[in-house]
């Protein structure tokens, strides 16, 4: 039931100022404009708190329990992150306040430069991109500018079959032409594929590693090479770094821009859309190119740095979603060298540690050891009349959120496949009770299909139909009663 049809005419949550809002609203707000606005739901304060109340207990979420969603990267994210994101001192400040008040904000977003800087192996940064594909598309600009100040034949970008699904529009977006790259069989760039597209048409490559299967690329080195040595440059899309941390910069393979997301190897909250933060890392002869402005430090003070003659100009309005940067910082220098390190070697033993408790149920495409994910197939299953989806229903009846299906669609894996990313804040007494729960409808798969294909049973909401609200729209409540 909506807050609208629990509406009483008259009745309200107890208010001090009512006539003064009232003449607060007429004041300021133009008739037109309160004409406008929809008559709000009238109820009673406590109704008010349970119906958000019970709203909020029927999300899932990964403080309420795991949630392996593959290429997410849904990890645990500390709650001193959060405190110190809401503190005062940071949350009143606003980007148009004096520079010498916003020392303090500006020092952070610096050493979180440095950071990153540190961990990547990359000269410098924009903290300005708001998400991973935002991060792509900077990132491919930046591209797009050298090139067309060096040799602007280069109109075109490499991008491997099995790359995230916005490599390929951030590379179209940015005025690329794009070229599919096809894997071999070990789940790699196909090396020979590679060499014959590999011309002086070519711009960049934009790599995943570990690709987005969870794969190491055994190639990088050569790959790295091969493209450099044909003029061209190397793109790395970082969004899932935990499983490099401490181990491999990207930098040193020889990238020569880097996005991370923030928001998913760095700690910070998302899921729902935002918010997020995925900052830009280039090899110094780009740096020109960053958009403005760019933190810098100069004789001990924090200031903008405007003066970039090849910018490719703003990503965002001021210099970075902040709140966000401020958690990733707190997760950084509380983690520390040596606990990102283990973060990562954490990551790649969970993930494999899945992999290796599943595969005997749900074979992985590649016999290899993975990253920081895994890929494992459903395919035998509809020989009982079940599908992957149905899987992935029941497994909501055991308390998990499901991880990624039918994901990545390309082959092999193009047929019922999920992908499962435990992440590393997972005890292993809790990737023992998710891999049970999968064993356990393996075999209800073959002795009890139909528990399957009604699932979820124990939900708020049971099986839905895919597809009926993107074919009958309903984007407001007025639309619902027709009027
Ligand atoms: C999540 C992800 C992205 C996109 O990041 P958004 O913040 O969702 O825009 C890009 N590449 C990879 C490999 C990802 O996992």
């Amino acid at each position: 039931m909506t807050l609208f049809e629990k509406s009483v005419a008259g009745r309200s949550a107890f208010s001090f100022g009512f006539e003064e809002d009232r003449a607060v609203a007429e004041r300021y707000v133009p008739e037109f404009a309160r004409a406008a606005v929809k008559p709000l739901p009238q109820v009673a304060e406590l109704d008010l708190v349970r119906h958000f109340t019970n709203l909020a207990t029927m999300n899932y979420g990964v403080d309420t329990g795991f949630y392996p969603l593959g290429s997410c990267t849904m990890k645990y994210n500390p709650k001193i992150n959060e405190r110190m994101a809401a503190d005062p001192r940071l949350a009143v400040r606003h980007p148009l306040d004096d520079l010498t008040d916003n020392q303090g904000i500006l020092q952070m977003e610096f050493e979180l430069k440095e950071s990153l800087q540190e961990i990547t192996g990359m000269d410098d940064f924009t903290l300005q991109p708001a998400c991973g594909a935002h991060g792509e598309l900077t990132g491919m600009l930046i591209i797009h500018a050298y090139m067309r100040d060096h040799d602007a034949r280069r109109t075109k970008v490499l991008i491997p079959d099995s790359a995230h699904g916005t490599n390929p529009a951030s590379a179209t977006m940015a005025g690329f032409q794009v070229v599919t790259v096809p894997s071999n069989e070990r789940g790699g760039v196909d090396m020979d594929a590679l060499d014959k597209l590999m011309d002086d048409t070519v711009a960049a490559i934009m790599l995943t590693n570990p690709n987005t299967v969870g794969l190491f690329e055994e190639n990088i080195t050569q790959i790295a090479e091969l493209v450099h040595a044909r003029g061209g440059l190397l793109y790395y899309d970082g969004a899932n770094l935990n499983a490099l941390m401490g181990l491999i910069r990207p930098g040193d393979l020889g990238f020569d821009v880097v996005h991370l997301n923030l928001h998913k190897t760095f700690s910070t909250p998302h899921g729902g859309g935002g918010p997020g933060a995925a900052p830009v890392g280039v090899k110094k002869f780009l740096a020109d190119y960053l958009p403005i402005p760019v933190v810098v430090c100069r004789d001990s003070q924090y200031t903008l740095d405007e003066n970039r003659p090849h910018t490719i100009g703003r990503m965002s309005g001021f210099y970075g979603n902040t709140a966000v940067l401020a958690r990733a910082y707190v997760y950084i220098k509380m983690m520390g060298r040596d606990g990102l390190l283990a973060t990562s070697r954490a990551a790649v033993i969970n993930a494999n540690y899945v992999k290796a408790l599943l595969s005997p149920y749900f074979p992985p495409a590649y016999d290899r050891p993975v990253m920081h994910e895994t890929v494992l197939s459903a395919k035998g299953y509809d020989k009982y009349g079940v599908t992957l989806l149905d899987i992935a229903k029941r497994l909501m009846d055991y308390g998990y959120h499901p991880p990624t299906i039918y994901f990545p669609h390309f082959p092999p894996y193009a047929e019922e496949v999920m992908m499962v990313e435990p992440t590393e804040s997972e005890s292993k007494e809790t990737m023992d009770s998710f891999c049970d729960a999968l064993i356990k409808i393996s075999q209800e798969a073959k002795e009890n299909p139909d528990l399957l294909l009604s699932a979820p049973h124990d939900t708020v909401v049971t099986r839905v139909n895919e597809t009926y609200a993107a074919r009958h729209l309903v984007t407001s409540h007025r639309d619902k009663k027709g009027t």
